[in-house]
């Protein structure tokens, strides 16, 4: 897709730190990265979010995950943990479909922090969702 900067970096218009590349995906550094190491999984069809995802895709990213980056990270920069996140529509900087995988090392300070104070009472929350 034009004026995607994913789709760029897949096409090789822009350049990109890749650690693997098959048919389907494409694994890059992030230019922002949350810790050392961190990597986002994308797919190399333009896709939005995780509505438009199809399975077996996802399920083959989920499959290098397990088998070939997590194992990279912990190998090659020795992280201890590794948290995933993918976020769609609200809070989606790029608007191509991706997964981030942020190593995890003692101290980091990398842990995801919630405002506790800013959400309704889960009894409010739980009734809404039945
Ligand atoms: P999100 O907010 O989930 O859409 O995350 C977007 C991610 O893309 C962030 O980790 C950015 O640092 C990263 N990013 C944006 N532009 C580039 C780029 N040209 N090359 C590599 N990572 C990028
Ligand atoms: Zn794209």
């Amino acid at each position: 897709m034009e004026d995607c900067i994913f789709c760029k970096i897949i096409k090789g218009e822009i350049p990109s730190k890749t650690v693997y590349e098959d048919d389907k995906i494409i694994v890059f550094m992030s230019i922002g990265p949350a810790t050392d190491g961190h990597l986002l999984v994308v797919p190399k069809k333009h896709i939005v979010t995780i509505m438009d995802m199809d399975m077996d895709t996802l399920s083959h990213m989920v499959t290098i995950i397990k088998e070939k980056m997590y194992p990279l990270l912990k190998e090659k920069l020795g992280c201890e943990g590794l948290t995933i996140g993918q976020n769609n529509d609200l809070g989606q900087e790029v608007k191509h479909f991706h997964i981030h995988l942020i190593p995890r090392y003692q101290g980091d300070n990398a842990d995801v922090k919630y405002d506790h104070t800013k959400v309704s009472p889960i009894e409010e929350v739980f009734a809404k969702l039945q």
